[in-house]
């Protein structure tokens, strides 16, 4: 079902004109992987424009890189004979942007999923890569010289998946390729302000709001929260404030599981799991039609009562606690 590196680079020498598409509620790999890639196309002479169905993608402005990436109607009518999504395991994870793929497969996916499920005509798929970003570098290595925005923008990526270099995905690798960005000129200190030091004072208010509905079970090991609709309007912040909310809740000492639910609009609940050591989060995301990685995984429900998914997600990760930590 996978292709390798070189039937990937093979196709992109046949292509002229490329988009690139990321995946909704973007992360910092997602928006690194978009923007390098396209930049990465652009060195290579080729036309190539970035694509995220949604999300304003903060940090791009934070690191001056804006007009990389174009929402939906920016680009319907940019004539490509190439597509590329990144980061997306599957079709669905790229929103409205499906729409200027006029039902057509894309032509090459990249991504580091485990639940990825091999959706485009030449699939790279592997795991093994902390980050989507990673893939992209490899792409980037063997048609271009890497220039100091290429690597901090590939930087990004690596950075952010990685829980900035905390993570145990962070393998030697990971650093090789660090060293190797910051050598070209990138500078983590940027990342990191982008990234983490823009918080605002309604996020703050969100959190706040969030951690009075904290609960703790499974012995201390599975940690619960929700943000309402109303609770997201009334501390002033849009969905794209509540990215942050489950990494609060995943640094309780004992938590093995964290699980954060987000209802945004109201109707629509996107659910965050993480995990420290031992659960495959993603084990519990695939049981509600949602997917990712053994550490970091999610899904999302429409038309639903939160506090019925609450119950339902609650009793599946309690179980998938029990059956890792048989007593
Ligand atoms: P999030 O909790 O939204 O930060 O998502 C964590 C990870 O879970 C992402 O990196 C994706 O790999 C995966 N993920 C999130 N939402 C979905 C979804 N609706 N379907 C499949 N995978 C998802
Ligand atoms: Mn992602
Ligand atoms: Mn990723």
């Amino acid at each position: 079902m996978f292709d390798t590196l070189d039937q990937v680079i093979a196709r992109i020498g046949e292509g002229q004109r490329f988009l690139v598409i990321g995946h909704i509620r973007p992360d910092g790999d997602d928006i690194s992987s978009v923007a390098s890639l396209v930049m990465i196309l652009r060195k290579a002479g080729k036309v190539a424009e970035g694509c995220i169905a949604d999300g304003d993608s903060p940090f791009l402005e934070r690191l001056d890189r804006t007009q990389v990436i174009k929402g939906v109607d920016a680009l319907r009518d940019y004539a490509y004979d190439t597509a590329i999504t990144v980061d997306a395991s599957e079709l669905a994870r790229i929103g409205t942007a499906a729409e200027l793929l006029e039902g057509r497969a894309p032509d090459i996916t990249l991504d580091h999923h485990k639940s990825n499920l091999g959706y485009g005509k030449i699939n790279f798929c592997d795991p093994a890569h902390a980050a989507t970003a990673m893939i992209v570098y490899e792409i980037g290595e063997q048609l271009i010289e890497f220039d100091k925005e290429l690597a901090e923008m590939l930087l990004l990526g690596i950075a952010t998946d990685t829980g900035f270099f905390r993570y145990a995905s962070a393998d030697e690798r990971v650093f090789a390729y660090a060293a190797r960005l910051v050598r070209d000129g990138a500078d983590i200190g940027r990342i990191t302000e982008a990234v983490l030091e823009h918080r605002t004072l309604n996020e703050i208010r969100l959190v706040t709001a969030m951690l009075g509905t904290l609960q703790l079970s499974a012995d201390g090991r599975l940690a619960t929260a929700y943000v309402t609709a109303e609770m997201i309007e009334h501390a002033g912040c849009t969905d794209d404030d509540t990215s942050g909310l489950i990494g609060e809740i995943r640094s309780i000492a004992g938590v093995e599981v964290a699980v954060m639910f987000i209802e945004s609009p109201k109707g629509t609940v996107h659910i965050s799991l993480r995990s420290k050591n031992t659960v495959d989060v993603s084990e519990i995301a695939l049981q509600f039609n949602g997917g990712g990685h053994a550490r970091a995984a999610g899904c999302s429900c429409a038309e639903v009562k939160l506090e019925d998914l609450m119950k339902a997600v609650t009793a599946a990760a309690e179980g998938a606690i029990d059956a890792a930590f048989p007593c």
